[in-house]
């Protein structure tokens, strides 16, 4: 055996592992089938600029252990995330508080919003939903969710919001403050450098292979380690036996423009359903950037098939019992950890991603 410990995946789970297991003397191997290190947080250098490839991130976390472990590796910056809402020719601020309501209602006081949603829900009557719209209705009103809900879900989902699930929604923060930052934790920013070079950091005195997939490397090399995290799709791992997790998926649409400031902000959701993409994030604003040019990505939601790059687990009745007996099987195989957000088959924020490899990490030294 070559190396003690054989890490696919080099995304932030993978970055994290390895990191831990190296400190404390473990030879490891990280491969990645992409071409470059940082899974879904990689930051591609276009005219200056660092553009969130698979999506837009923004750390945040009350965790101060999580987020003193994080500045080891850089300083984060102050932004914090304020998006703003397109419905038609209306502008918004989200999440949902005073500025929001103020907008749309002409009004001042936090009572005069408690008292427009109260009505606005007993207009609606409803008791007891049965689906998303009637879930939304019972909790902020008829205008909240035609103007702000409804047509956004309905894109990300690909479905009325009738014939949604009324669980998707268990809870729609609305905040009686001017405070239009989404986040309500403690600590929240930008890594200053971007987010590859926080994993790179990470990665440093460790062998890492790009191009490289498990499933062929691990034909040509099948005793390599002594042991093996995977932070790869649980179901591709066991070969669909069982048959394939359900994702939703993105499909994002980049553009340099010759413009200094196209939106004014990182993140403009538009949420009529008449344009069909859901978000339009203009990159540099996440590090103040100055540059003459601009980088725009329209977010379009799509359905996902095997083979194209899942984002979010649908975490319904169905696919929660196929996972739990993916388990069953990862339980059953020796000498492997199965980890991260495709490994767990969860939707995890970066913060939890990092608790959960260190707690692994500790679990398995
Ligand atoms: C659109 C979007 C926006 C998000 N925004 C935020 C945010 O603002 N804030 C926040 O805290 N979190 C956010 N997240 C969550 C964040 O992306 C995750 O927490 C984090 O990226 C998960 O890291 P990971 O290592 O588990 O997975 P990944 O980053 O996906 O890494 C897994 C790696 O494994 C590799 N791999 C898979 N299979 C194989 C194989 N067979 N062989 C070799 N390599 C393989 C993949 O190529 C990939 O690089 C967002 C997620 C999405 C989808």
């Amino acid at each position: 055996m070559k190396y003690d410990y054989l890490i696919v995946g080099a995304g932030l789970y993978g970055a994290v592992m390895a990191h831990e297991l190296h400190q404390r003397g473990k030879k490891c191997l990280v491969i990645d089938r992409r071409d470059h290190i940082a899974g879904n947080i990689y930051c591609e250098d276009i005219e200056g600029i660092h553009v969130h490839k698979y999506g837009a991130h923004i750390f945040h976390t009350s965790d101060k252990k999580i987020w003193d472990y994080m500045n080891q590796f850089a300083e984060f910056n102050h932004y914090i995330n304020s998006p703003v809402a397109v419905y038609k020719d209306e502008l918004y601020n989200l999440p949902f508080n005073m500025n929001t309501f103020s907008k749309m209602w002409g009004i001042r006081t936090p009572q005069e919003a408690k008292d427009m949603i109260a009505r606005q829900v007993e207009e609606a009557g409803i008791t007891e939903p049965k689906n998303l719209e009637e879930q939304c209705l019972s909790l902020v009103g008829r205008d909240v969710f035609e103007k702000l809900v409804k047509g956004y879900t309905e894109k990300q989902w690909g479905r009325d919001c009738k014939d949604l699930p009324s669980f998707i929604i268990r809870r729609l923060p609305v905040r009686f403050t001017y405070d239009n930052n989404y986040f309500n934790d403690r600590y929240q920013g930008i890594p200053i450098g971007g987010y590859t070079a926080v994993v790179e950091r990470m990665l440093e005195g460790i062998e890492v292979r790009t191009n490289t997939d498990f499933f062929k490397f691990r034909e040509e090399h099948p005793d390599i380690a002594e042991k093996i995290i995977f932070t790869g799709m649980i179901d591709e791992y066991f070969g669909y036996q069982l048959g394939a997790l359900e994702y939703r998926s993105v499909r994002f649409e980049t553009e340099v423009l010759d413009c200094e400031n196209y939106q004014g902000n990182a993140v403009v959701n538009y949420t009529d359903k008449e344009v069909p993409y859901t978000r339009v994030i203009e990159h540099k604003h996440f590090e103040f950037g100055k540059q003459d040019k601009t980088v725009i990505s329209r977010e379009y939601s799509s359905e996902w098939q095997v083979g194209m790059e899942p984002y979010y687990p649908v975490n319904d009745a169905k696919n929660s019992e196929l996972y739990a007996e993916y388990k069953k099987l990862a339980a059953a195989e020796e000498n492997v950890t199965f980890g991260g957000r495709l490994g767990n088959y969860q939707y995890y924020d970066m913060d939890k991603v990092v608790g959960a490899a260190l707690a692994a990490a500790e679990a398995i030294l």
